[in-house]
C-alpha cells in the first residue's frame, strides 16, 4: 500500500480543545486515509543542528507550551515508538548521504501529539518524530523528505507538521477567524498556485520568489516540514489542497497530501 505524505498546519495546541474548522478536519481526516503500519511526523517543534529521530519505544508526551488552558497538560498522546522504523529511515537516510541521529529520549512535542490526537485519537500506529534543522534550507528538507518516500511503500504515514504560515508578531485572539490578513492570503495562495503547476524550483526557493515570505515565516521552522512532506512524495508527484482555514489571524491552517 503506497501511502500519501501529508503536510498539515497544527496552529496552537489548544487546536485540540477548540471547535474549529481545523479540528473538524484533522479530526475525520485519519478514517479517511488506508490504515498506516507506521507514522513518521516531521515536528517544527523538534528542531536541532543535526536532524534527529526519536528512537524509544514509548517517547513521553511533551508540553512544550505555557499559558495555554491547564487541560491541555493533562493530555497525553501514548502511542508507541517505533525503533524498528527510526533505524530504517537512518539507513535510508544514509544511503542518501545525510546523516540523522538516533534520539533515544526524544519525546512528541505538540507539533506532533495534537494533531495525532485529532487524526488517530486510538493511540495505536507506532510512531516515530523527525527533527527540522532551521539553519539549512527548503532544499535540504526537500532531500531529507526524498530519502523517506521509499518507506511510502511500507504504509509509513509521512507527515510534515508546521504551519502554511506563521508570524507569531501578528497572531491576534480569538482562535477562530474567518479571514486573515492580505499579506497572509497572498503568500498561502501563492504556495497554492505553485503546487498546481508542479513548480518545485519556485517552492524550494520560496523566500526568494513568494509574495511576504518573510513576513509570514520570520523564521523557517515552521514550513520546513511542508518540503520534507514533499521530498517524501517522491518523482512525479502531485499535491491536493486537503482544507483551507485560519486561525489567530495570522495562522493559515492549510493542509495538502501528496501523491506520487
Ligand atoms: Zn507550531
Amino acid at each position: 500500500m503506497m501511502m500519501p505524505s501529508l503536510f498539515i498546519s497544527h496552529g496552537a495546541p489548544d487546536l485540540v480543545l477548540h471547535d474549529l474548522p481545523a479540528r473538524r478536519f484533522l479530526s475525520g481526516y485519519g478514517a479517511e486515509l488506508p490504515a498506516p503500519s507506521a507514522i513518521c511526523v516531521i515536528s517544527a517543534h523538534y528542531a536541532g543542528a543535526q536532524p534527529l529521530v526519536t528512537t524509544g519505544p514509548a517517547p513521553r508526551t511533551v508540553h512544550d507550551f505555557g499559558g495555554f488552558d491547564p487541560a491541555l497538560y493533562t493530555l497525553r498522546y501514548p502511542a508507541p515508538g517505533a525503533p524498528a522504523l527510526a533505524a530504517r529511515l537512518i539507513a535510508a537516510c544514509a544511503d542518501a548521504g545525510l546523516q540523522v541521529f538516533a534520539d533515544a529520549q526524544g519525546g512528541f512535542d505538540h507539533g506532533v501529539w495534537c494533531p495525532l490526537l485529532l487524526m488517530y485519537p486510538a493511540a495505536a500506529v507506532p510512531v516515530v518524530a523527525l527533527s527540522v534543522c532551521p539553519r539549512r534550507d527548503a532544499a535540504w528538507h526537500f532531500a531529507l523528505g526524498r530519502a523517506l518516500a521509499p518507506l511510502r511503500a511500507e504504509g509509513v504515514l509521512v507527515i510534515g507538521s508546521g504551519a502554511l504560515t506563521h508570524n507569531l508578531y501578528e497572531v491576534r485572539p480569538p482562535a477562530g477567524f474567518d479571514e486573515a490578513p492580505a499579506w497572509v492570503d497572498a503568500f498561502a495562495d501563492w504556495v497554492g498556485e505553485r503546487l498546481a503547476a508542479q513548480d518545485e524550483a519556485a517552492l524550494l526557493d520560496y523566500r526568494t520568489q513568494a509574495p511576504h515570505a518573510a513576513d509570514n515565516h520570520p523564521s523557517s521552522e515552521h514550513l520546513l516540514p511542508f518540503h520534507v512532506a514533499l521530498g517524501a512524495a517522491g518523482p512525479g508527484w502531485c499535491a491536493t489542497r486537503l482544507h483551507r482555514s485560519v486561525t489567530y489571524r495570522a495562522l493559515r491552517m492549510d493542509a495538502f497530501r501528496f501523491d506520487s
